[in-house]
């Protein structure tokens, strides 16, 4: 089905992704996946690609494209590629620089942002904690003030881009009488004493990303590194959380249409009966029953692209957004795994893998179930 929301320049840069794609992450797939992260050369050579500066200014090292159509065709080609990738991308050029951009002072911006932009330093945001990601507000990792500091104490848990990040925006408690109201964001920096890493966590997929514990014990933190006023951290997030959860459908989408591509093809040449798998009819309406589900979706994610772009998306249309396409995307990677049969339950078949990466779609960034309090409570009950 023809898509409607984007232009010439749009797709010049996708193809400028995609050459990006082909050239420096696909002959390395197969080592992103040994050494279960994505090595530093491949961030700058993103970086240089302008893959991660769309949403900081140009007289700070990014594009300043202020259109976020460019932020969902990046998504777009790069989930299509590994959703692993574009996750760990995501979370770096998607969701964190707009907290600097916004609630950054302009020493801030000029210490950070460059060095976001060309792929330098990798960044890292920190909410979900060991107690629990769900219940934001509850957080327990504390900050007390000491001068002209901040001690940080606690640790965060499921962190993307955990293990390497250079900078970490860690939300963290500083008024325990206040609850919502008594988070601050911090940018924690690589070399702060008393600032360390767990292992990187065995996931059962996304072996790519890196995904760490935070250990947070007595950590300085100078008040110029606190990001945004004490006290509105919580509502920071909350703001900011639509565009995470839009770039998760845009992603969620985008990558199960690439696989059930694949599947199609796969099930053109492989034969059962002396006959191609696919022209069965009750595969071929299963097949024909996911495009279907895609490209209605599609149109949904779309919609919102279109919205957000315009600064119009509400959070309940991207909470709508996220969930379904992530209930979307798990049923129709499931679908294809059946459709490869036995080697759809081999890790060296691409639709094995994506169905693994794929689950935590309905978890993360809110789950599922969080997305649907939301539109509930939208809706008065
Ligand atoms: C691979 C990976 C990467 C991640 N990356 C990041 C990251 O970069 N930064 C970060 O901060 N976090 C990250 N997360 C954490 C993620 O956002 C949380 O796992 C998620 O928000 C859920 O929190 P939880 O795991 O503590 O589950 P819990 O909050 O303990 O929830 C457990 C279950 O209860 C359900 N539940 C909870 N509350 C309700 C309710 N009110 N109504 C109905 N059901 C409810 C949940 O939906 C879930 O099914 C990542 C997680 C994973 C797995």
């Amino acid at each position: 089905m023809p898509r409607h929301l984007y232009g010439p320049d749009h797709e010049a840069f996708r193809a400028s992704v995609r050459e990006f794609v082909e050239r420096t992450l696909r002959p390395r797939a197969e080592q992103m996946l040994e050494v279960k992260s994505i090595d530093r050369d491949i961030w700058k050579e993103a970086g240089k690609q302008g893959l991660f500066g769309l949403d900081i200014p140009e007289e700070l090292g990014g594009a300043g494209a202020d259109d976020y159509r460019f932020n969902a065709v990046a998504a777009e080609e790069v989930a299509a590629f590994s959703f692993a990738v574009s996750s760990c991308f995501g979370i770096h050029s998607d969701v964190c620089p707009p907290y600097i951009v916004d609630l950054g002072t302009q020493e801030q911006k000029e210490r950070w942002l460059p060095a976001m932009a060309n792929g330098d330093k990798i960044c890292a945001i920190a909410m979900t904690e060991p107690s629990g990601g769900s219940d934001l507000a509850a957080l327990r990792t504390t900050a007390v003030r000491d001068g002209d500091h901040w001690i940080l104490n606690g640790s965060k848990t499921f962190i993307t881009n955990g293990y390497q990040a250079d900078l970490v925006i860690v939300a963290a408690r500083t008024d325990p009488s206040k609850g919502a109201k008594g988070i601050t964001l911090f940018m924690v920096e690589d070399g702060m004493d008393g600032f360390s890493r767990g292992r990187k966590l065995d996931k059962v997929g996304q072996e790519e990303s890196d995904t760490a514990e935070l250990f947070f014990e007595g950590v300085r933190v100078p008040d110029a590194n606190r990001l945004g006023e004490e006290g509105m951290g919580f509502v920071a997030m909350m703001q900011r959380l639509p565009q995470e959860r839009v770039g998760a459908a845009v992603a969620n989408t985008a990558h199960a249409f690439q696989i059930l591509r694949e599947t199609i093809e796969y099930t053109k040449d492989r034969k059962a009966f002396g006959q191609p798998v696919g022209s069965f009819q009750h595969n071929k309406f299963k097949i024909a029953e996911l495009v279907t589900k895609l490209e209605v979706t599609q149109a949904y994610v779309d919609d919102c692209i279109q919205a957000h772009a315009e600064r119009k998306l509400s959070p309940v249309d991207a909470a709508k957004a996220k969930w379904w396409s992530a209930q979307v995307q798990n049923d129709v990677l499931d679908e294809c795994v059946q459709l490869y049969g036995g080697y759809g339950f081999m890790n060296e078949y691409r639709v094995a893998r994506a169905w693994r990466d794929a689950r935590v779609s309905k978890i993360w960034a809110g789950s599922n179930e969080i997305m649907k309090e939301l539109i509930g409570r939208d809706l008065g009950l």
